[in-house]
């Protein structure tokens, strides 16, 4: 059986797994292959051997990507727009930082959003 090539996204390990569907009247078993780390997937293979394959040809680097934006080129962009260099260790910590801390204060305005919900509807 071929090998699985690491996920394109993050270089990941992948794996193939069986699913089972249903829908009511009809079932259908597919063959997924999907990166452990990030769970990026590729789905409804009719085989494993296919699933393999539709894996690693869309990990090819030749692969067509008209129409799609990177990630790296998303965050070196936003980087850039606020100031930080991701060049530079110490910058690119503050913008992780940063990235953190916008993380964190939307976490706490949504929980204090859910529990003013909660106080209201008592
Ligand atoms: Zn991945």
């Amino acid at each position: 059986m071929t090998e699985l090539k690491p996920c394109p996204f993050c270089g990941g390990e992948a794996r193939t797994t069986i699913v089972r569907s249903t829908i009511p009247g009809y079932f259908r078993i597919s063959h997924d292959a999907y990166c452990m780390k990030c769970n990026t997937e590729q789905r409804g293979a009719e085989t494993e051997a296919e699933a393999i394959t539709a894996w690693n040809e869309r990990a090819t680097p030749s692969a067509d990507l008209t129409g799609w934006v990177s990630w790296d080129e998303i965050v070196r962009q936003e980087a850039d727009r606020l100031g930080y260099n991701v060049d530079d260790w110490d910058s690119i910590n503050g913008f992780c930082l940063f990235l953190l801390h916008k993380i964190e204060l939307k976490t706490l305005h949504r929980q204090a959003m859910a529990e003013s919900t909660e106080v209201e509807s008592e």
